[in-house]
């Protein structure tokens, strides 16, 4: 029997992660290696599963030069099994151009729901649109810069001091009045 999938034997299996509104690839690369069952050791060894030279521990990192060509993200659809139109999406636009760090959050955002954002990092953008609230660079408290992994891992604050989302967002707030 012929199933309607380009796969072949050699494509590895793994569960779906579904991407989440605005997320940054690097978040999703992240949340995908980490996901249960899936447990994928390193970017690297993701990268070597997709092939095409796809270079994961780049994208991992938000650093996108080169772009990733077509190619690559069909690649990556294979194995993620998400649309290529989609991934497209997680990477910034031709006419964006974005900073691979400070990560940069908006403490709001996070409180909702932590993971990365891709706009928090492009240059123009100093605050949330949504929340009315300037992006942080760093934890009010401690003044560590944040991590995309420290945010899905940690999610209800700072994961050095453990600065609630929701303190920094009062903080935020305070700021902007003065
Ligand atoms: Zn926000
Ligand atoms: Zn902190």
């Amino acid at each position: 029997m012929l199933l309607e999938d380009d796969r072949d034997d050699t494509t590895p299996w793994f569960n779906v992660v579904e991407p989440k509104d605005g997320e940054s690839i690097a978040s999703f690369l992240l949340r995908f290696r980490h996901a249960k069952a899936n447990r994928i050791s390193s970017a690297t060894r993701l990268g070597e599963l997709v092939g095409a030279d796809t270079p994961v521990h780049c994208w991992e990192k938000l650093f996108f030069s080169p772009k990733p060509t077509q190619k690559q993200l069909e690649a990556l659809s294979r194995v993620t099994r998400v649309e290529v139109d989609r991934l497209r999406q997680m990477f910034p636009a031709q006419t964006e151009q974005s900073r691979p760090y400070p990560i940069r959050i908006c403490a709001a955002c996070c409180q909702e729901d932590a993971y990365h954002r891709l706009a928090w990092q492009f240059i123009p953008v100093k605050g949330c649109n949504q929340h009315g609230i300037d992006l942080l660079m760093k934890c009010p408290n401690c003044k560590e810069s944040f991590s995309i992994f420290g945010l899905l891992e940690e999610a209800k604050g700072c994961r050095n001091c453990g600065m609630r989302f929701k303190s920094m967002v009062k903080n935020r707030k305070a700021s902007r009045q003065n």
